[in-house]
């Protein structure tokens, strides 16, 4: 006999209260990738100090209207769900929002865009998800450098890897922001959650 009555049967991520206000007011059309960026990059530094997360943020979004299609932050420590980043959370949540697994198949043609390369687990999210843009702000080690996060092995050519998958890779867009958001973050004292090397 297994004692089920211990076991969990479900889970859940929600975002900040703060979000939707936010974005409700935020100026739009976001008609370019770096207006769709400029919002990932306030997302972010606002959800760090809001203690929901690390500061990561992503939009899923329609690169011909710019239209938003879901806006995601990093919940990890509000939920207390390893693998709720930035990119998970946007994603699901515009599959909740237009009611398919795949994004491709119900609206084609959108774009995550996202305030880094993402790490080893949301590459495989963004494989699985069905967006065929991907947008970020950069690449490389800055990010673990000034914030401490271990962001895992991704392969050297993950932009090609998406390629070769019918993914479009858009690099460097607002780079400076993101490496402000990361520096003013290292230099807080948040918790960095997966920050155990062995
Ligand atoms: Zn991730």
């Amino acid at each position: 006999m297994i004692n089920t009555s211990i076991l969990a049967t479900g889970f859940t991520a929600v975002l900040p209260d703060w979000v939707m206000p936010f974005v409700a007011d935020y100026q739009a059309p976001l008609v370019t990738s770096e207006d769709r960026m400029a919002l990932v990059h306030a997302l972010a530094d606002r959800n760090h100090v809001a203690g929901n997360g690390g500061p990561f943020a992503a939009v899923v979004a329609d690169p011909a209207t710019g239209e938003i299609v879901s806006v995601g932050v990093n919940v990890v420590l509000s939920s207390g769900l390893s693998s709720a980043h930035a990119e998970v959370t946007a994603i699901s949540l515009a599959q909740v929002g237009l009611g398919s697994w795949d994004l491709a198949a119900t609206r084609p043609g959108l774009e995550l865009v996202v305030n880094w390369r993402p790490c080893a687990m949301c590459f495989g999210a963004v494989l699985w998800s069905g967006v065929q843009r991907l947008v970020v702000a950069g690449d490389g080690p800055d990010l673990e450098r000034l914030t401490g996060f271990d962001e895992g092995p991704v392969v050297a050519d993950w932009a090609e890897q998406l390629a070769l998958r019918g993914i479009e890779v858009e690099q460097d867009v607002l780079r400076d922001g993101a490496i402000a958001t990361y520096t003013a973050y290292g230099e807080s004292q948040a918790l960095v959650y997966n920050a155990r090397r062995s």
